[in-house]
Formats: C-alpha cells, sequence, structure tokens
C-alpha cells in the first residue's frame, strides 16, 4: 500500500475540507468513506418521487466554502455563483402565520415585530444579542483565517475563545 502522511475517515463536508487542506499543505491523504457515495449529511434522495436535501440547505458561512476553494488552489468565481436570497428564508406555521427571515439581524426583527408583535420581537432581541456578541471571538479565529495559518492559533486567541464560550 502507498505510504500516506495522514487518513481522514468520513467523506462528508468536515471530512472534504480536511482532506483538502491536508493536499493544499502537501501532505500524501487516504480519505476513507463507509457509504457509496461523498457528501455525508450534504446528499440528496428522492421521496414518492421528490428529491429533498438530506442535510444542509443553507449556506452558513459562505466565506469558509470561499476560503476552502482558494486553497484548493481553485479561483471560486469559475466554480461557483452565490448570490444572498431575500428573505434569506420563510417559516409556514400551521396556522398560517408567515414569518420570513433575513441576513440582517435588524431585517428579521423588523419582520418578527411586524409579524409577530413587539413583545416577540423584543424578546428574539434579548435572546439573540449575548451570543451574536459570543459568536464574534471564535468566527473571527476559527472562520476567517485562512486554513493553512489555522494551526498557528495562539494562547491570547485561545483565552479569547475560552472567554467567548464562558460568556465573560
Ligand atoms: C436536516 C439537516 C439540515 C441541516 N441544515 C444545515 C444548513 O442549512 N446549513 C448548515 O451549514 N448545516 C446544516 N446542517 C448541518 C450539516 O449538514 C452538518 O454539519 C455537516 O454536513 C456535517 O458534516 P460532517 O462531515 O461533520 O459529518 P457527516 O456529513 O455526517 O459525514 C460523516 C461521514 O463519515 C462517514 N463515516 C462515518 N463513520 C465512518 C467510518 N467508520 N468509516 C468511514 N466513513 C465513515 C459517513 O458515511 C459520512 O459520509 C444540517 C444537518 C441536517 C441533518
Amino acid at each position: 500500500m502507498t505510504q500516506v502522511d495522514a487518513i481522514v475517515v468520513g467523506g462528508g463536508l468536515g471530512g472534504l475540507a480536511a482532506s483538502i487542506v491536508l493536499g493544499a499543505q502537501g501532505r500524501r491523504t487516504l480519505l476513507l468513506e463507509a457509504a457509496e457515495c461523498l457528501g455525508g449529511k450534504a446528499g440528496t434522495t428522492t421521496i414518492d418521487g421528490v428529491t429533498v436535501d438530506t442535510g444542509p440547505s443553507v449556506l452558513t458561512m459562505p466565506h469558509t466554502l470561499l476560503g476552502l476553494l482558494r486553497t484548493a488552489g481553485l479561483a471560486p468565481d469559475d466554480h461557483i455563483q452565490l448570490r444572498a436570497a431575500s428573505p434569506g428564508f420563510r417559516y409556514h406555521f400551521a396556522d398560517d402565520t408567515v414569518l420570513d427571515v433575513h441576513h440582517a439581524v435588524g431585517d428579521t426583527l423588523d419582520s418578527v415585530h411586524a409579524t409577530l408583535g413587539g413583545q416577540a420581537a423584543r424578546e428574539l432581541e434579548a435572546f439573540l444579542a449575548p451570543r451574536i456578541a459570543r459568536f464574534k471571538i471564535p468566527e473571527k479565529i476559527w472562520c476567517q483565517h485562512d486554513p493553512l495559518i489555522r494551526g498557528a492559533t495562539d494562547k491570547t486567541d485561545r483565552r479569547a475563545i475560552r472567554a467567548a464560550c464562558l460568556g465573560l
């Protein structure tokens, strides 16, 4: 068997991303996948003639995907064209309430205010504010770094992440 530097178990989004980064670092990488096709939860299945997603349908961190393509030496524009949907998505509740959710938090709060009332909007804002603040630190460190230099996360970064996660 050919000698490898790294073995990645699982060819879902995580394993595929890891393999791309390792490959870009010049490491011979073996990706093992138990299923018949790659993708893991990100796939489709057909039920009664209708094709549905089995997992992700919303690209929550587009910059991460674009960064991964660049890491692989690909120009994102040559492969995908991302367009922000407006609204981001729409909830249809059983009682016929329809609620639009937008990319900008302020727009979503306006939408909740218009659909569910001021009290609901205030409750959502109070729920979101501390969580958005806490997410900003790990997001900046883990998701916006180039994957090739992410390993350089230093002690200060780790302290900031811990503080953010503990809500300090
Ligand atoms: C219904 C649903 C909706 C979602 N919607 C979104 C969304 O809108 N946006 C978003 O960002 N995320 C969404 N997610 C989350 C996202 O799908 C997952 O975070 C992501 O796909 C997980 O990828 P993964 O590689 O970690 O794991 P998986 O996709 O689970 O991949 C694991 C892989 O490992 C393989 N495997 C397991 N054990 C072995 C073994 N022993 N040997 C070899 N192979 C093995 C499996 O076959 C599988 O292919 C959603 C998830 C679900 C279920």
